[in-house]
């Protein structure tokens, strides 16, 4: 097995546990091995720091797997499948039939994503080693949950880096139907797995979107970036008054309006506009009390955070206008990097140039389902504020 030597001065985090290992704290490489193998890693002193998988074309060249030498086999594949189940056992409400199994290096098993929809589970492989543990994550999810079919949606910036395509299809059992629903919040989705973003439907902003449905009676609310209708939804159930939903992509949209049907919502109650919220934003000038800002990621890669930053200004400036005194705004990034610091930063900031006093009702961050080990704090890409304007 290919064996990875640190510079002594870069050991400090792996040993509290962080799972990246950069290429410039490695002091040697010794073996050869395709993109994906196996790597034991060492301490400068010769001690075991752990094992990981290695690729070596990317700057995050290895991701840890195990603090220890161990095997990584079905059985080792099956422990942590079964240490991530348990979790959301004591933390997923009993009333959700769609949660996140695994969250990548929040789950010990780096580049692998598992969001479980019913009886069907969709995976994203982000990674070359993610790509070669594959069939053992298959195993281990039909040996655990017996699922009807699992299905692979592999794709975005990371595979890319990895120097690989994007993937998707059938990896074990029936495909899942072109729309399917689950339950969350006391509502009722529809998820589309193949056409839709991500594995279907975002999973992370549950607590958040519960949340809105605890202020937002009464409410006539603008949901900015609205994808499926989730905020909208969950705020219209609890008897906002009007909810407009806004999003670019227009099967977004289409299913939001289905959504919204399902929930015995009432037509007048809802507004969809399809546009990009950059116009958008600029040119009405209609009032809400609350306003939710759940925007893509605007930076993808480290070089665009200039331009990102510019981005999560202008529309929480455009926004803060939009809200009454005594309103409230929920703003969010889900760009892992741009640190909640720099983010608070940023919407302080367009807080000033709108003169708006602002005050934090609470922090918001991914629902439980998500966990972030505290040693990776590149894991914490969702962060958001709830904030409550005045003048
Ligand atoms: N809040 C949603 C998730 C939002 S995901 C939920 O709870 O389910 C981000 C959304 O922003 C996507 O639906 C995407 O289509 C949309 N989007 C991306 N760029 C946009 C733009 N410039 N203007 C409007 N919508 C945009």
């Amino acid at each position: 097995m290919i064996a990875v030597t640190l510079k002594p001065s870069r050991e400090g985090p792996v040993i509290a546990g962080h799972p990246w290992i950069f290429s410039g704290a490695i002091a040697s490489l010794v073996g050869e091995g395709a993109a994906g193998s196996l790597a034991r890693v060492i301490a400068n002193d010769g001690s075991a720091l752990g094992i990981g998988y290695l690729n070596p074309r990317c700057s995050i060249t290895v991701r840890m797997l195990s603090r220890q030498f161990e095997e990584i086999d079905a059985s080792f594949i099956h422990r942590r499948l079964e240490a991530a189940l348990a979790l959301r056992r004591a933390v997923v409400p009993p009333d959700i039939t769609a949660y996140r199994l695994v969250n990548g290096e929040g789950d010990f098993l780096p580049g692998i994503i598992v969001d479980v929809y019913g009886p069907f589970i969709v995976c994203q492989s982000l990674t070359a080693g993610a790509d070669v543990l594959k069939p053992l994550v298959v195993e281990g999810l039909v040996r655990l949950l017996s699922p009807q079919g699992i299905y692979e949606k592999s794709e975005g910036g990371v595979r890319q880096e990895e120097g690989l395509t994007n993937t998707a299809g059938v990896l074990w059992g029936e495909e899942p139907p072109p729309l399917f629903e689950i339950q969350e919040n006391g509502c009722r989705f529809l998820v589309d797995v193949r056409g839709g973003q991500k594995t279907g439907f975002f999973l992370d902003q549950r607590e958040n979107r519960a949340l809105i449905g605890t202020v937002a009676s009464g409410k006539r609310i603008l949901n900015g970036f609205a994808y499926t209708g989730g905020f909208g939804i969950v705020a219209a159930r609890v008897g906002a008054r009007h909810v407009v939903s806004v999003d670019s992509s227009e099967s977004a949209l289409r299913l939001a309006q289905k959504n919204w049907q399902m929930n015995d919502l009432l037509e007048v109650q809802g507004e969809f506009i399809q546009a990009d919220m950059f116009s958008y934003l600029r040119e009405i000038t209609e009032s809400f009390d609350l306003v939710v800002l759940d925007p893509p990621p605007f930076i993808r890669r480290r070089q665009d955070l200039k331009v990102g930053i510019t981005g999560y200004k202008e529309i929480n400036l455009q926004a803060l206008r939009l809200v009454v005194s005594g309103g409230q705004l929920f703003t969010f990034s889900c760009s892992q990097h741009l640190s909640a610091a720099d983010f608070f930063q940023t919407v302080l900031f367009a807080a000033a140039d709108a003169r708006r006093s602002v005050r934090v009702l609470k922090h918001l961050s991914p629902a439980a389902d998500h966990p972030v080990n505290l040693a990776h704090p590149e894991g914490a890409y969702l962060k958001g504020l709830w904030l409550w304007l005045g003048d």
